[in-house]
């Protein structure tokens, strides 16, 4: 884990997105005390304080299966745990499928996942994080207004929060191809769901089209989305102190991306 901040500060990133556990299985081990040694040195050497963890990809906070639900509210709990030993900044997760059952019970099952977990999330400093989603097959959370359903019942409760992906929202069919395009989602989320609610983003271009709610990220400019997207969330007032994620696919090119995304704040900041 300490080396995603060291090849972070590398590259020319100033906060880093790393998984504390092997992101495809369900067996986790504790975190070794050397490890969280480490983390703890590497970040002090780094400076890299605000940072997010990504849970596992199999985990399923909304799911009408008894057992898969037990396991992943199980896994979810033992992420957010590593997260607040780590001191990690924000906890980012898919919000669920409803697979067999309905869109209602499904959002209904992740706001019960979260309360159960809230006791715990309120003992530190990490925030849980909604990501925004593609919609591929029942998976919740590609419109505004499921995000804003989940926030609205949990937001009193626990510390909780949204990330938008790029490459997601416009899979979704959030259409953020221009300038004003995207200044208008960011509108939209704020009407919907609220900008205080909103604490990171991935950025990400888009593989596949403007609403085909397929999820494959593309590097920046290469893909359908395009870069005025990227200049433009650079250069949105409200949105310049989140911390930014890169997501895209070659990462032999992430420090030429994070110095193109640096140069489009540049125009701001003279
Ligand atoms: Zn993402």
């Amino acid at each position: 884990m300490h080396n995603a901040l060291l090849e972070g500060k590398a590259i020319g990133a100033n906060t880093v997105q790393f998984f504390t556990a092997n992101q495809r299985t369900w067996h986790t081990k504790p975190l070794s005390d050397e490890a969280v040694l480490l983390w703890e040195k590497a970040r002090d050497e780094t400076g890299i304080e605000v940072v997010m963890s990504h849970d596992s990809y199999l985990i399923n906070l909304g799911s009408p299966d008894k057992e898969i639900l037990a396991k992943s509210r199980k896994a979810f709990r033992l992420e957010l745990e590593r997260c607040l030993l780590l001191g990690v900044t924000y906890l980012n997760f898919h919000p669920g499928a409803y697979t067999t059952g309905t869109l209602e019970e499904g959002l209904d099952t992740i706001i019960e996942s979260l309360l159960e977990i809230a006791p715990l999330a309120n003992t530190g400093k990490t925030r849980l994080l909604l990501e925004t989603t593609a919609g591929q097959g029942s998976c919740m959370g590609s419109k505004f207004e499921e995000i804003a359903y989940l926030i609205q019942k949990t937001h009193k409760i626990l510390p909780i929060g949204v990330c938008i992906d790029t490459c997601h929202i416009f899979a979704a069919g959030y259409d953020i191809r221009t300038k004003e395009g995207f200044n208008k989602t960011i509108e939209e989320f704020d009407e919907k769901i609220g900008l205080s609610n909103l604490y990171a983003f991935h950025v990400n271009d888009s593989l596949k089209p403007l609403g085909s709610r397929a999820d494959r990220h593309a590097s920046l400019g290469k893909g359908l989305i395009g870069l005025p997207c990227f200049e433009a969330l650079m250069q949105h007032e409200k949105l310049s102190h989140m911390p930014k994620y890169l997501e895209t696919p070659d990462h032999t090119i992430w420090s030429e991306e994070i110095a193109l995304l640096s140069k489009f704040r540049e125009v701001i900041s003279k």
